[in-house]
């Protein structure tokens, strides 16, 4: 995977080689992209393969920490870390609280063989959503999270103990796909932050 440099280090001062094609020259914040959950592993601009560079975004901790030696970057992205945090915490209850649990609360339908869709929309409350069709028909809806394969799984099967047999199948539509299997643009890595 090649060397991990922590957010808050002095990877922007680092003169960076690659071993394909003789490139050398630094690596800004516009090559690392947004900073997200996981880590970003670096290319080569000019040839695109790996550099062997993986910049590692910071957590809560390691922003605090940051933020506490002073490092002014840390300082200024601290309260919309703090406030991002707050906000997906709240986000976390609202889903536990309305998500689906029991096959009872899906609807009664039609139909000797029932396929359905994973969908995702933005909703008018600007959160994403999770939503369950088959055709026309809106069977659930719920908060959508990122990297929400187990969820899939979970709904998969209460669909199964509702419809029985009648069950087909149930399908991730391509606005669901980005979500469902976590990879953003195919740059993050699946490495823990928290
Ligand atoms: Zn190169």
């Amino acid at each position: 995977m090649g060397r991990v440099w922590p957010y808050y280090s002095n990877w922007r001062d680092e003169l960076f080689k690659c071993s394909h094609c003789g490139w050398s020259g630094n690596v800004t914040t516009a090559d690392v992209g947004e900073v997200g959950g996981g880590a970003v592993s670096i290319e080569c601009p000019k040839c695109y393969r790996n550099l062997g560079v993986v910049i590692e975004f910071p957590n809560l901790k390691d922003t605090e920490e940051a933020a506490a030696h002073g490092n002014q970057e840390a300082i200024a992205a601290l309260p919309g870390f703090r406030q991002r945090i707050k906000r997906n915490y709240e986000l976390l209850e609202k889903f536990e609280q309305e998500k689906l649990r029991n096959a009872d609360q899906l609807p009664d339908l039609e139909g000797e063989s029932l396929e359905f869709d994973w969908d995702f929309e933005k909703g008018a409350d600007g959160e994403f959503h999770q939503v369950i069709r088959t055709g026309d028909v809106e069977v659930w809806r719920e908060l959508a999270f990122f990297n929400n394969v187990r969820r899939f799984e979970e709904i998969k099967e209460l669909l199964t103990v509702k419809y029985g047999t009648r069950f087909k199948s149930l399908t991730p539509t391509s606005a669901s796909m980005e979500w469902l299997s976590g990879d953003n643009l195919g740059r993050a890595l699946q490495i823990s932050n928290t």
